[in-house]
């Protein structure tokens, strides 16, 4: 596709310069010429959702875009949420508007350092939360969801070891549920979620009273341990929808997304300071930029795409989540023929 220079501005800064609208009807006209989607994470800004195609967490996001006749996916979350979709949709070009964007939990661990304790548990199953690498899920047996995680190390034998990457926070949640006392957990850990503390949640409990109080699996266990419920911010969704009152303990744009939908009820953030930095680099007026230029582009090595893949259809088919392609889609699929990406439903 041609855009002429007259359209087109060199740099994101040129972009912050225009009017909101404009950048708005920049971003619909071309979507609409690169038949492109765009996938906004719960945690972006209300601007960045207000343009979106689909809001939901990555995994959600990124099947929903496999299953779409587009030509581009613009990713508006972090890098290996990015990585996924691409794992997801391999004939589809994925771009990001800031390439900056990464995930700190996602980088505790590398495909290179996973490689070297698994030849300490050489017969431990890995387990990789699908905030990870694309490398370090191709180096997994299985993924896990925060929603699934329970639901997936339960098909594993108990007496095998678990290598559980890169959340320890997730894995203790998971040992807690199972009663399993051999998952090797990862020290990794979500910055936003890890810094949630007891006296924040009191502090909110006693303002609003009224109010149930949900917290992410990936917050500490002495959180968790005073949760009305733990669920994954699909979860909260679905929860937002029954309920008139929430204190959530989560990254604070899932909380103004639940604002906007339902004005009428009260969403209170568990901690006013629970913001991912790295989710709000994406910006409108980079997401403007990107969309103009088909910048930046998320490429992945095959071996490593197809490996992690593996991992989440793995994953998709204990959750319920994935059926197994038909004869007629696999030979559409060696033909390169890939109309519903993976073939996640
Ligand atoms: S909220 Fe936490 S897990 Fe999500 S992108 Fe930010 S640092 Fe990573």
């Amino acid at each position: 596709m041609t855009l002429t220079a007259r359209e087109v501005l060199p740099t994101p800064l040129d972009y912050a310069g225009l009017p909101r609208q404009e950048l708005k009807d920049r971003i619909l006209q071309r979507k609409a010429q690169r038949n492109a989607v765009i996938l906004g994470h719960n945690y972006q800004r209300v601007e960045i959702q207000e343009v979106s195609d689909f809001l939901g967490d990555s995994l959600a996001l990124s099947q929903e875009a496999a299953d779409t006749d587009a030509d581009t996916i613009v990713f508006c979350g972090v890098h290996f949420m990015a990585e996924t979709a691409k794992v997801l949709s391999p004939s589809k070009t994925v771009l990001m508007p800031d390439p900056r964007a990464g995930c700190p939990m996602a980088d505790f661990v590398t495909g290179q350092a996973l490689r070297n304790l698994q030849e300490q548990h050489p017969d431990a199953v890995t387990v990789a939360y699908v905030n990870s690498s694309a490398e370090v899920k191709a180096h997994s047996d299985i993924c896990c969801t925060s929603s699934n995680a329970v639901q997936v190390v339960e098909t594993i034998s108990r007496d095998r070891t678990i290598i559980f990457v890169p959340d320890r926070n997730l894995a203790h949640y998971v040992q807690e549920r199972t009663g399993r006392d051999n998952i090797v957990a990862w020290d990794g850990y979500c910055y936003v979620h890890d810094d949630l503390v007891l006296e924040e949640l009191d502090k909110a409990r006693k303002a609003h009273p009224e109010a149930l109080v949900v917290i992410h699996p990936e917050a500490r266990e002495d959180l968790l341990a005073e949760a009305d419920e733990v669920t994954s911010t699909g979860g909260m969704v679905r929860m937002a929808e029954d309920h008139d009152a929430l204190i959530l303990g989560t990254e604070r744009g899932l909380v103004d997304q639940l604002r906007e939908r339902y004005p009428e009820k009260t969403f209170v953030p568990l901690s006013g300071a629970a913001v991912c930095g790295n989710m709000k680099l994406n910006t409108l007026s980079k997401l403007a930029w990107c969309l103009d230029h088909g910048r930046h582009e998320v490429v992945l090595e095959e071996g490593i795409r197809s490996r992690a893949e593996e991992s989440l259809r793995k994953m998709l088919a204990v959750s319920g989540g994935w059926q197994a392609p038909s004869e007629e889609e696999e030979k559409l699929e060696l033909a390169g023929v890939r109309p519903k990406g993976c073939g996640c439903g």
